[in-house]
C-alpha cells in the first residue's frame, strides 16, 4: 500500500479487505480508532506513525482515502512469518476469498479452505479457523437454518383439496424421516392425476411416527381434505398405519387398504436377500389372472418355503396382488 491518499474505493468493506491482506502480508497489526457509517480511522496497533482514514464520498457510494501515513516503523512481529496468532487472520477476515467457491459448492471440502487460503496470504490456518469460515460464508450465502426450516410450508403449498376432485379416488400416505439438525418426520398424503403426476394433498412435520401421529394425520384428511367412499389408501406396513387403518372410517367400505408395492418388494428383497426371488415376486403381484398369480406363488414356495410364510403375514391378497385388487389402485 503505498501513496493512497485521494484514492477511491468501493465500499468500506472493500477497503478493510485491502487492508487485512496488506497486514497480514506484513506480518503487522492495526486497530480501528473510529468506524461508522461515513468515516474510518485506523491506527498501527503497536503505535507508530502509519495511520489511514477514509470518508464516504457525499456524492456516491464509494470512500476515499483523506489520509493515510503508508509505513510501519519497527512493527513487524516477532519473525517474518506469519503466525496462526495475528489478530487479523479471522474467519470473517477470509470469507471472501472462499464465498464464490462454496457458492458452487456448499459441500466443498474444509482441506480445501484451507490450501485456498495458503494460496490467497501464504499462510496456514488452523482446521478449526477453516472450518469456521466456511460455516460464516455458508450463512451469509444461505442464511441460518432455522430461515431454510421456516421456508419448508412455502415449498409445499399446493391448490390441494380442490384440485382432489380431478384426480383418482386414491391417496398414497408415508412418513419421512428428516436427517441431520431437524430430526422431525414429514408426513405427507399424496394424490395422482389421470396423467399419474403427483399431486400433494397434505403434509405435516411431526416429532416422530407413531400411532398418534398418524391418526390426527389422518383424523385431519378425513375431516379437511377427503371423506369420499371407497377412498383407495396406500402405504408401506409401518405398524403405526397398519394399527390406525383399523379405525372405521378407513375399512371398507368407506375406505380400501392396498400396499405400496415398491415397498413391498424391497421389503421382501431385504428379508430374503434374493435379487431372483424378489423379481419372481415382482412378476406375481402384476398378475391379472388368479391362476397365474397362484402359478407364481408355487413357484415362490419352491425356491423358498419362508418366502411363501413371509407374503402369507403381509395380509390379504387384496393388499398386493393387482388381480385381488377390486381395480382400487387403479
Ligand atoms: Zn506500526
Amino acid at each position: 500500500m503505498g501513496s493512497l491518499k485521494g484514492y477511491d474505493i468501493d465500499s468500506k468493506d472493500a477497503l478493510l479487505e485491502a487492508v487485512r491482506v496488506y497486514h497480514i502480508h506484513s506480518n503487522v497489526e492495526y486497530r480501528i480508532e473510529t468506524s461508522n457509517q461515513t468515516s474510518l480511522s485506523l491506527k498501527c496497533k503497536k503505535g507508530c506513525s502509519w495511520k489511514l482514514r477514509a470518508r464516504l464520498n457525499p456524492y456516491s457510494t464509494s470512500w476515499f482515502i483523506s489520509k493515510y501515513n503508508g509505513k510501519h516503523e519497527n512493527c513487524v512481529l516477532g519473525s517474518d512469518t506469519v503466525s496462526a496468532g495475528h489478530i487479523h487472520l479471522t474467519s470473517s477476515g477470509f470469507i471472501n476469498v472462499i464465498r464464490n467457491c462454496v457458492s458452487k459448492d456448499p459441500l466443498i471440502k474444509v482441506s480445501v479452505v484451507r490450501q485456498m487460503v495458503k494460496d490467497r496470504f501464504g499462510i496456514e490456518v488452523t482446521y478449526k479457523l477453516a472450518w469456521c469460515t466456511k460455516q460464516q460464508a455458508l450463512l451469509s450465502i444461505y442464511g441460518t437454518r432455522e430461515d431454510s426450516y421456516s421456508l419448508l410450508p412455502r415449498f409445499l403449498k399446493a391448490p390441494s383439496i380442490e384440485g382432489l376432485k380431478f384426480c383418482k379416488p386414491l391417496i398414497a400416505i408415508e412418513g419421512k424421516h428428516l436427517y441431520g439438525y431437524y430430526c422431525h418426520t414429514l408426513l405427507t398424503a399424496i394424490a395422482q392425476d389421470v396423467d399419474k403426476g403427483i399431486f400433494l394433498l397434505a403434509f405435516s412435520l411431526v416429532e416422530k411416527e407413531c400411532i398418534t401421529a398418524w391418526s390426527w394425520f389422518k383424523a385431519c384428511i378425513h375431516k379437511h381434505v377427503t371423506q369420499k367412499m371407497g377412498l383407495c389408501i396406500i402405504s408401506d406396513r409401518y405398524a403405526g398405519i397398519l394399527a390406525t387403518m383399523e379405525e372405521t372410517k378407513w375399512q371398507p367400505p368407506y375406505a380400501h387398504h392396498r400396499l405400496c408395492l415398491r415397498h413391498l418388494l424391497s421389503n421382501f428383497n431385504r428379508a430374503m436377500g434374493n435379487v431372483q426371488l424378489k423379481k419372481l415376486f415382482g412378476r406375481t403381484v402384476e398378475q391379472r389372472q388368479h391362476v397365474k398369480v397362484v402359478e407364481g406363488l408355487r413357484a415362490i414356495r419352491v425356491a423358498k418355503r419362508e418366502a411363501l410364510f413371509w407374503i402369507d403375514e403381509v395380509g390379504d391378497m387384496s393388499m398386493w396382488s393387482l388381480c385381488h385388487d377390486g381395480d382400487h389402485r387403479v
